[in-house]
């Protein structure tokens, strides 16, 4: 049994997830930002434990890591899951806007990463698993921000990969193609049609096929596969 905290864990694929790993019978804390009933709602159904986090700033992130690590006692698995969308023209996002999604989806990986890797270090033992996306891979038009987040969440991975292997840490990206969450609704559903007929599986995803990837990962089967992106696309983009 593990002891892992997911981060951005109140809906679609990390509630998924925090699902999964409560029925293997882990020990789980997952974060929540806004959705304080959802997340309630999920501590109810799962017994695993909400922390409040805004994952855009530093110190929101050290003093729910410290409340975690009181709660589980340490942190074996970390699962950096949260992250927001934007759909926009390069020529009409909002600075501040651009600066949420980095902050929200890029920066708040280093912050998770940043507090939890001191005590896997010193245990020579840990497991992190970031979320990019398809099109931190191969770009979205209309998406330069978030495609742009999740590229740099890719890089990230690889290097921290190399990093911290010597001291027993592996670091993968599960990398999803559409998934059906929140995150794709404000999407009309001709385009979610045109984008399940490309996909050689010929349908979108469900939070529960990538939730499966990440607890494949965080396994002892997986204990040879450190820093590589597993798509979880149906075959979108290959
Ligand atoms: P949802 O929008 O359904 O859920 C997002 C989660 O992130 C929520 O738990 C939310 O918490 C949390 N979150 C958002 N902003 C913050 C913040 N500032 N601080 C802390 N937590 C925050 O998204 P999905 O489940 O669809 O996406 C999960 C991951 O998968 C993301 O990294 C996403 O980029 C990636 N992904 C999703 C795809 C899809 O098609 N759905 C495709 C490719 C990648 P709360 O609600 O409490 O605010």
């Amino acid at each position: 049994m593990s002891k892992v905290l997911i981060i951005g864990g109140s809906r679609g694929i990390g509630a998924e997830a925090v699902r999964l790993f409560r029925n293997a019978g882990h020990e789980v804390v997952f974060t929540y930002h806004k959705s304080e009933l959802d997340a309630d709602a999920l501590r109810q159904e799962t017994g695993a434990t909400p922390v409040r986090c805004d994952v855009k700033y530093s110190d929101s992130v050290r003093i729910a890591v410290d409340k975690v690590v009181s709660v589980l006692g340490q942190i074996d698995v970390l699962i950096c899951n949260a992250a927001i969308a934007d759909f926009s023209l390069i020529n009409e996002i909002k600075e501040s806007r651009w600066e949420e999604i980095i902050d929200t989806d890029l920066n708040g990986v280093f912050y998770c990463v940043r507090y939890v890797l001191p005590s896997m270090i010193s245990r020579k033992s840990g497991c992190i698993i970031t979320v990019g996306s398809m099109w931190g891979q191969v770009g979205s038009s209309c998406e330069v921000a978030y495609s742009a987040a999740k590229a740099g969440v890719i890089g990230l991975t690889k290097a921290l990969a190399k990093e911290v292997g010597p001291s027993g840490i592996r670091v993968n990206c599960v990398s999803p193609g559409m998934i059906d969450t929140d995150m794709n609704a404000s999407v009309d559903e001709a385009s979610v049609k045109a984008i399940a007929e490309d996909t050689p599986l010929c349908r979108t995803g469900s939070p529960g096929e990538v939730a499966k990837t990440m607890l494949f990962l965080a396994s002892d089967d997986a204990s040879f596969i450190t820093g590589q992106v597993i798509g979880v696309n149906g075959g979108l983009i290959i």
